[in-house]
């Protein structure tokens, strides 16, 4: 049976940002994925892909350091300088500008599957063993655990799950988490837009929720937006079942036209939105990072940035004890890392859970709060910068 020091159970952006990110420490670690772990050939002239992530200057700065931005800036990244957000139903909006936070840019909208394929890219160099196309099954506590695959056994010190929202280790190790059903789907796609969307990342809010308009890299002289837009599950059904043409007449009405006309969209998917969080992020030597952990609503964008998050300590945390001549994976150290998580992670999933239920309410004293709030955010300076800056995550 193959012994590791840490087995990294789920390669998805935080999973393998992870093994990256401790790729250099002394520690022999596995990477496990139910999917393939090579990292896909990049075609120029390629659909974007459904699913972006808005990355946060301080999730771009941990891909820096992991030595991955560049292969992903040499495929297809969109830095936005700016953010627009306003409110359907009234007249309250509110704008955030990169130059007067201080800052180049506000972030970057990158699709996953080119973060993904530039983290295996990297990976590929180091020493970490891979084992593709293999689910993490069933585990066995011990000195050290045993871990059951698809199709063999390995063993390691510590087992990180970053398998995701409906983490099967999550499940196994017994670790309590909280569950709400937004009651929300988020239908996302590509479409095409008569006017560049001035570097803008766009988002209005509407009475069945929140509709983004995320810049994309224009091509041939097209200019295009990646799109979420959360909607109740009946509207969400209705909206699926447009054609073409009928979608792309929705949502240009939804956007109000602020971009000219929507003139054509790829394919829609549709993701249930629920947000989730463990109450504990270790037991038994098993610890939750990135989704396995925490899952929010996505209108702020947050949920990869803060599994980036705990990448950042986690590692630290780990090097740190390294470092001393300590167990990596003692509780101790483990706690630390729950300790410097669990706050924040919490702090912006309430944040986004407010959010959205101020935006919901027909109540029109809630409608004039919101309205007058926005106004007024959008003519202070410092609380505008204060709020950007902790949207970046710095
Ligand atoms: C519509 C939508 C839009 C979003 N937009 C943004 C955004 O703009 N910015 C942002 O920060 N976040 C955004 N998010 C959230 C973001 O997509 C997630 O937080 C992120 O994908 C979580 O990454 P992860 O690596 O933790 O999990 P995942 O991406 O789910 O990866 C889990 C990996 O584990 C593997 N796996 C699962 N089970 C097993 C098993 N048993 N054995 C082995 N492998 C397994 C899977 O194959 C997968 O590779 C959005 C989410 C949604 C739904």
């Amino acid at each position: 049976m193959k012994s590791f020091d840490l087995v990294i159970a789920g390669g998805g952006m935080v999973g393998a940002s992870l093994a990256l990110s401790l790729s250099k420490a002394d520690l022999k670690i596995a990477l496990v994925d139910q999917q393939s772990l090579t990292a896909g050939a990049f075609a120029p002239d390629s659909l974007y892909a459904p699913r972006v992530s808005a990355l946060t200057e301080a999730s771009s700065r941990l891909f820096q350091r992991l030595g991955a931005w560049e292969l992903m800036t040499s495929q297809r990244v969109m830095p936005y300088q700016h953010m627009f957000v306003w409110d359907s139903e009234g007249t309250g909006e509110i704008g955030f500008d990169a130059r007067s936070a201080g800052f180049k840019t506000l972030g970057n909208i990158v699709e996953n599957d080119v973060i993904r394929n530039a983290l295996l890219q990297k990976l590929s160099e180091t020493d970490i063993e891979c084992f593709p196309g293999q689910s993490t099954i069933d585990y066995q506590l011990g000195e050290p655990h045993q871990i059951q695959l698809d199709n063999e056994k390995i063993e390691a010190r510590l087992l990180v799950a970053t398998d995701g929202a409906e983490s099967r280790l999550r499940k196994l190790s017994n670790i309590p988490s909280s569950q709400k059903d937004y009651l929300h789907h988020a239908v996302v796609t590509t479409v095409e837009t008569q006017r560049y969307h001035q570097d803008t990342a766009w988002q209005v809010f509407l009475d069945t929720g929140p509709l983004a308009f995320l810049p994309m890299p224009s091509r041939g002289g097209k200019h295009y937006c990646s799109i979420v837009w959360s909607l109740v599950p009946d509207r969400a059904d209705d909206i699926l079942s447009l054609d073409d043409e009928a979608f792309c007449q929705a949502i240009e009405s939804a956007f109000e036209s602020r971009l000219g006309q929507v003139i054509s969209a790829d394919p829609r998917f549709r993701f249930p939105l629920k947000q989730r969080h463990a109450r504990q992020y270790h037991r038994n030597r098993i610890v939750l990072a990135g989704d396995a952990a925490h899952t929010i609503h996505p209108l702020a964008g947050q949920g990869v940035n803060l599994g980036l998050q705990d990448v950042e300590v986690l590692s630290e945390e780990i090097i740190r004890a390294l470092d001393r001549g300590d167990d990596f994976s003692a509780s101790h150290i483990l706690n630390r890392y729950q300790r410097r998580r669990m706050g924040s992670n919490l702090l912006m999933m309430k944040s986004m859970e407010g959010l959205q239920n101020l935006f919901a309410s027909d109540d029109i004293g809630i409608r004039w709060l919101r309205n007058t709030g926005l106004k007024w955010t959008n003519s202070l300076p410092l609380a505008k910068d204060m709020l950007i800056k902790h949207a970046m995550g710095m």
